[in-house]
């Protein structure tokens, strides 16, 4: 049995490579030789993510009870843990819920660090923590199982998407080698990672090629949905791939009423609506997911599901179809209801159009889709282009400063991080106290100290978690951050707790947008 001092010490020789290839040879090495439950354990650790991707419940445990607890003795004579024994004593404490669990989980925690040596508790704390600081992200892991497998970059990529968990995914591989990756298919009940958009950036270049013609949809505010109908009925996964099929009986009850009787996985997005069917905030929706309010109050929004593709009909999966024989497919079988409201279009007047009255209908804005384009689970490429009248970007909160004045005790003023996929680091942008509700303030302090890893005069550093949309008027240089460039005017437009950090837009896209602006300002003068 490997033993968890042997993934530490691999932890620890990461941190000290600098090249890629390097550390994938490394993890190579190690996983080679174990066992494929062990594999999958020890993909999920080395990433900092001890948990099934689609799994529900979280560890919960705060970053003060492991400050409190991580000094302790360690017990002189033990055997040593293995990388089991930590993974599933990980699994245990996620399971615990309710009354004393605080202390349960703290209990646990605490029986295995009597176990560990200070190499194994650095790295078992940054498990528990999340932040790995080594350098391997899901992109470098997944790189090494690719070579295990002996297949091509893009296959492995493709059923990660599809198994939508990387260590089920590392051990199916050790089963059956290589050749299962191309055998992975969707399966009903088992949700895949959604498509996504990128922004489109100039509406002028894109009928510059005679012919073009795309699909518009409105692009509406709610929260991404993937229904699978099957034979033990309708189930409904979250964008983030959890089952979130009891929390929405009055959807469950729209696909049962508008979808004709039949197998499929179908794609779509929920929002919240008045009584007049036009569309509430999203912050609204929001308030559906709380845990604070009663089923009752909760059935009190109206939500209404919209529908725009189709993976799956009655055994055949339809991923590599065309997106007008997807839709075709979706519109037989949908009721005209759920569907999205959609045209196609042939020019930029077109397009200036529906946006218009996709806006004026109270909708975020459109989504242009090319006609031939295949469905491409969790990837964000040219294929659906997305179009918002106003500039927001998705940032992570890694710091925060306690507020004085009202807002004495909160912690009120957030910096503001994007993503850099190169390092796998945050990159500071700006900070803002602007645009949050005092029960968000609130609600943003509490889950803040919770994340709780550093903490210095009025400023407390955190693990990255907390993902907000931040609306700014301006990207300017600015020798303040590391970055070289801050946000002016920045306001958060609403916490999305539906995204995870790595999701958040990158740095390159902020440096993009720096030098749009340029561009723009030339093209007013
Ligand atoms: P944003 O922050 O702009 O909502 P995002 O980062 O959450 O975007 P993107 O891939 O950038 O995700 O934008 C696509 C998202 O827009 C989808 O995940 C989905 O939730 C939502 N959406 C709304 N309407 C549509 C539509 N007609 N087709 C596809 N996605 C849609």
């Amino acid at each position: 049995m490997t033993t968890f001092k042997e993934l530490s010490e691999l932890c620890e020789r990461l941190k000290e490579t600098f090249g890629r290839k390097d550390k994938v040879s490394l993890i190579v090495r190690f996983l080679r030789n174990l066992d494929p439950i062990q594999v999958e354990y020890a993909s999920r650790l080395l990433i900092g993510k001890p948990l099934p991707e689609n799994m529900s419940d979280e560890l919960d445990v705060g970053y003060n009870t492991l400050i409190e607890i991580r000094d302790m003795q360690s017990t002189l004579m033990h055997e040593p843990l293995t990388i089991n024994d930590v993974a599933e004593k990980l699994l245990e404490i996620a399971k615990i819920k309710g009354y004393g669990s605080r202390e349960k989980k703290k209990n646990i925690i605490l029986g295995l660090l009597a176990r560990m040596d200070e190499v194994e508790r650095e790295w078992f704390m940054k498990i528990v923590i999340g932040e790995m600081q080594h350098g391997v992200n899901e992109g470098v892991l997944l790189e090494a199982l690719a070579e295990i497998g002996g297949v091509s970059l893009e296959h492995i990529h493709r059923a990660y998407m599809l198994v939508g968990d990387i260590g089920e995914l590392a051990k199916q591989l050790k089963i059956h080698g290589g050749g299962i990756v191309e055998s992975i298919r969707l399966e009903v009940y088992r949700p895949v990672k959604p498509m996504l958009a990128e922004q489109c950036q100039d509406i002028r270049e894109l009928f510059k090629e005679p012919n073009v013609m795309y699909a518009l949809e409105y692009k509406v505010d709610g929260a991404r949905v993937q229904i699978h109908v099957g034979y033990n009925g309708v189930k409904i996964f979250s964008r983030g791939l959890k089952d979130i099929t009891e929390s929405i009986p009055d959807v469950i009850e729209q696909v049962e009423k508008n979808v004709k009787k039949c197998i499929a996985v179908l794609d779509g997005e929920i929002i919240a609506v008045d009584s007049s069917n036009r569309p509430l905030p999203f912050q609204v929706l929001l308030r559906r997911f709380r845990r604070t309010r009663t089923f009752e109050e909760d059935l009190q929004i109206p939500l209404r599901l919209y529908l725009f593709d189709i993976l799956y009909l009655d055994g055949l999966e339809l991923m590599d179809l065309p997106y007008f024989e997807r839709w075709n497919k979706l519109k037989s079988i949908s009721s005209p209801d759920l569907l999205i409201p959609r045209r196609i279009a042939y020019s930029e007047k077109d397009v200036k159009e529906f946006l218009e009255s996709a806006t004026n209908a109270g909708h975020e804005g459109i989504m242009l889709k090319k006609l031939d384009g295949k469905y491409k689970p969790g990837r964000r490429e040219k294929l659906w282009l997305k179009i918002k009248p106003s500039e927001t970007l998705d940032l992570v909160i890694i710091k925060a400063d306690y507020g004085y004045g009202r807002r004495t005790g909160w912690l009120s003023n957030y910096h503001l991080a994007a993503y850099d996929p190169e390092t796998g680091g945050f990159e500071i942008v700006g900070k803002t106290f602007k645009g949050l509700t005092d029960d968000e303030f609130e609600w943003i302090t509490k889950k803040l100290l919770e994340l709780k890893i550093g903490e210095e005069g009025y400023t407390i550093s955190v693990k990255p978690e907390i993902v907000v949309e931040v609306a700014y008027n301006e990207i300017q240089k600015s020798s303040k951050y590391r970055s070289g460039l801050a946000l002016r005017f920045a306001r958060i437009t609403r916490i999305r707790l539906d995204k995870r950090p790595v999701e958040a837009d990158t740095i390159q896209e902020v440096i993009r947008r720096y030098f749009k602006q340029f561009e723009k300002r030339a093209l007013q003068i």
